[in-house]
């Protein structure tokens, strides 16, 4: 097996080094005898593995899943059980399946009212002072509704959050109540039809009249409309437009473009809620999903805004045209500008382990209450009992674990930042965001087709739900930064502390692990620990964290070397695109090294002992699982002798099995609200007599 983007571990340049140290293992094989410390009984090193897996099948873990929900919940489930239950008590806002485009979009903003105004919940007073509150609420209203989740993010985490994380006080002052309750709704106005991911390349203009004071905002061609703006089409009253500042000069150019800032520009009337004059709306119109949203696009002609309606955090011009900044160039105040907008990133990641929350319960439920075949003359078995459908959906829960866990991670981090603005965390959290964002989002996107698909046909049913998760999630892997692009900027930020750590930097808290790893983990591997095959070892989170890292340091000195090869005759650009695939893999194990870290510690500080082997054991299946995954790489650079790989194969499904057998205990543990098993597929009894009543019988 091969690493999902081939195996760039092994560089050109180390293949004939690999084939003879090979060699040389090989031949001291022969002369020395295999070491092992591992206890004989363990199971992967019998002759027949099947059988020693029947044995001990019938010991089940027994698990305490009151303790286990205890340490998984939240902080926030207070206001999480307030928001399920408002929705509970109002039938008139709940999404039917099958409504329309137009339907939805008013029942969204309904919805939304509902929350703000009846329930009394204000997400935005938490946006900046508790994130954590604001996530937790963002996940409940996002299993209400997805589009109510998008809905809300827009308003208040890029609309409000622009407002406040990029403006100064006079902005909040004036805008806060309004954004706060709903009076002013707004957009976040920054993608264009021609760009997108390429934020620099915006064209919209803003340029600064001094006679008059104020901003002009214009749209230079067709190119420079602003496209998906969400809360535009239909409800929004102001948009935070970014556009290039352009200020008069003296000097013979006439202008000059001091890069991307950031504008509040109304665009519709407050009372008679027309398009005001100079803007003209369009409609992007029905989409895969998330059709409770309405993106609209925006076309300015000569619209003027006060000069106060720059957001000036990052950058100012004063009333006779004179620019200021406390940051000295156009990348840096680019930089802080789209730093400060990372918390809509940080709820992504969040948001979408709570989608894969929902989905693997889904699967797993019917999965177990499912029955097909059997042994002959005897009673059907569940789907469940299948290796190929525990292959499916064991592993799936394990990751939902980890990416819990690291996810909690990230928001603490991101609550600590918001706090401390300690430059350090900033920049950590922004690859971390940036990281687990594109790994998570990817990863949903993918179980949720495969959860369908473990369902059988009733998996097609809209009303159990995948249908609805799948298309209303599949584009969280691309807005608020493209997968593809944001993997790139951790693999940028990984390689600029690779540099720094060899003249002598500090490492920022999450790269921490390179510091010892460059040192022990690039020299060869270790002929006698590539052999060892006991369970207890493969269970070690000593041996399990170090293969991850180990693969992350090779990867990092490997596409080190390449991009300074190629950069000599392809230069920067062509070096990075040449070496793009390995850069890409190169970030999926740094995110996964720090998904293991923070799940072994998971499990290590858990003080129930039930909850703690509950834990321990998924933790030892999403490893394992991973490091099979990989496992052509490893073998290749003899990481893995060959039969470690198949022990490491057979443990990961016998801990599949194990997983299978205390399964129901484990999504249970996810204690998600009734929304959820509102998919008859997933009651927990009697499914079919729920099912057919809902299609009517
Ligand atoms: C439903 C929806 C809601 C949205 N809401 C908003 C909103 O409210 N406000 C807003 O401003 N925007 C919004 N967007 C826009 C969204 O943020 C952009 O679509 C996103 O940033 C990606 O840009 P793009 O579509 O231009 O894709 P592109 O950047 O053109 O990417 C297209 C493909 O090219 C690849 N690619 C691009 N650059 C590179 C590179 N350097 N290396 C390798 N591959 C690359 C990408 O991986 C991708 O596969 C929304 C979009 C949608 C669909």
């Amino acid at each position: 097996m091969e690493s999902r983007r081939g195996n760039p571990m092994t560089t050109e340049e180390e293949y004939s080094d690999l084939a003879a140290t090979r060699r040389i293992h090989r031949l001291n094989s022969h002369i020395s005898p295999i070491v092992t410390t591992q206890p004989a009984t363990s199971v992967v090193q019998t002759e027949n593995c099947a059988a020693a897996v029947a044995v001990r099948t019938t010991k089940k873990l027994e698990v305490n899943g009151q303790a286990l929900s205890l340490y998984m919940k939240g902080k926030h489930m207070d206001i999480q059980e307030k928001v399920y239950e408002f929705f509970n008590s109002r039938p008139d806002l709940q999404t039917p399946i099958e409504i329309s485009k137009d339907d939805h979009r008013d029942l969204c903003m309904r919805q939304l009212y509902g929350l703000v105004r009846e329930a009394g919940i204000r997400p935005f007073r938490y946006v900046a002072d508790d994130p954590a509150k604001y996530f937790a609420i963002m996940e409940a209203v996002g299993s209400v509704d997805m589009s109510l989740g998008i809905k809300m993010g827009v308003q208040y985490s890029l609309w409000g959050g622009s407002v406040i994380n990029l403006g100064t006080k006079k902005h909040r002052d004036k805008y806060f109540d309004g954004i706060d309750n709903l009076d002013y709704t707004g957009c976040f106005a920054m993608t264009e039809l021609h760009h997108g991911s390429n934020v620099q390349g915006l064209q919209t203009t803003a340029t600064f009249d001094p006679i008059k004071d104020e901003f002009v905002i214009d749209t230079p061609h067709d190119g420079a409309i602003k496209w998906w703006i969400g809360n535009a089409a239909v409800h929004g009253k102001f948009a935070t437009v970014f556009a290039r500042l352009i200020l008069p000069t003296h000097d013979t150019k006439g202008v000059s473009d001091m890069g991307v800032h950031a504008f509040i520009v109304p665009i519709r009337d407050m009372k008679t809620h027309q398009t005001l004059p100079g803007v003209e709306i369009q409609d992007c119109g029905h989409k895969v999903g998330l059709n409770g949203v309405d993106n609209g696009a925006l076309r300015f002609s000569s619209v003027r805004i006060p000069r106060d309606n720059l957001l000036n955090r990052f950058g100012d011009v004063a009333r006779d045209g004179k620019y200021t900044s406390s940051l000295p160039t156009i990348n840096k105040r680019f930089g802080a500008t789209l730093g400060e907008l990372v918390g809509g990133r940080v709820g992504l990641a969040y948001a979408s382990v709570g989608v894969l929350k929902i989905s693997a319960t889904i699967a797993i439920r019917y999965s177990l209450l499912r029955q097909q075949f059997g042994p002959p003359k005897q009673p059907e078995v569940s789907i469940l009992d299948y290796q190929s459908q525990q292959h499916k959906l064991m592993p799936m829960l394990a990751s939902t674990y980890a990416y819990h866990f690291a996810t909690v991670y990230l928001v603490e981090k991101y609550s600590e930042m918001k706090k401390t603005h300690d430059e350090q965390l900033v920049a950590d959290v922004h690859a971390l965001s940036a990281g687990l964002k594109s790994y998570v989002t990817s990863y949903t996107a993918k179980s949720l087709s495969v959860c369908r698909e473990a369902c059988g046909g009733h998996g097609y049913a809209a009303v159990n739900r995948f249908g609805s998760l799948r298309n209303d999630h599949d584009i969280f892997q691309t807005f608020e930064g493209d997968n593809t692009v944001l993997l790139q900027q951790v693999a940028g930020d990984l390689l600029k502390q690779y540099k720094e750590k060899f003249q002598g930097g500090t490492l920022t808290v999450t790269w921490n692990y390179l510091r010892e790893s460059m040192n022990t983990y690039l020299a060869q591997p270790n002929p006698v620990t590539a052999r060892w095959e006991g369970e207890e070892h493969l269970r070690d989170p000593k041996f399990q964290l170090d293969a991850f890292r180990y693969r992350t340091s090779r990867l990092l000195q490997s596409v080190a070397l390449r991009l300074n090869k190629h950069t000599k005759t392809l230069g920067t650009f062509g070096a990075w695109n040449r070496c793009l695939n390995h850069l890409l893999t190169l970030a999926e194990s740094h995110i996964e090294s720090v998904i293991l870290a923070k799940f072994i510690e998971a499990v290590q500080n858990c003080s129930e002992p039930s909850a703690k082997a509950a834990l321990k054991l998924v933790c030892d299946l999403y490893a394992l699982d991973r490091i099979w995954g990989d496992i052509g790489t490893y073998r290749n650079v003899d990481y893995v002798a060959p039969n470690k790989a198949k022990a490491i194969h057979k443990l990961t499904e016998y801990l599949s099995f194990q997983v299978r057998n205390v399964a129901k205990e484990l999504v249970d543990a996810f204690e998600l609200p009734d929304h959820v098993t509102r998919a008859p597929i997933a009651m927990q009894s009697d499914a079919y007599a729920q099912y057919t009543q809902v299609v009517g019988f």
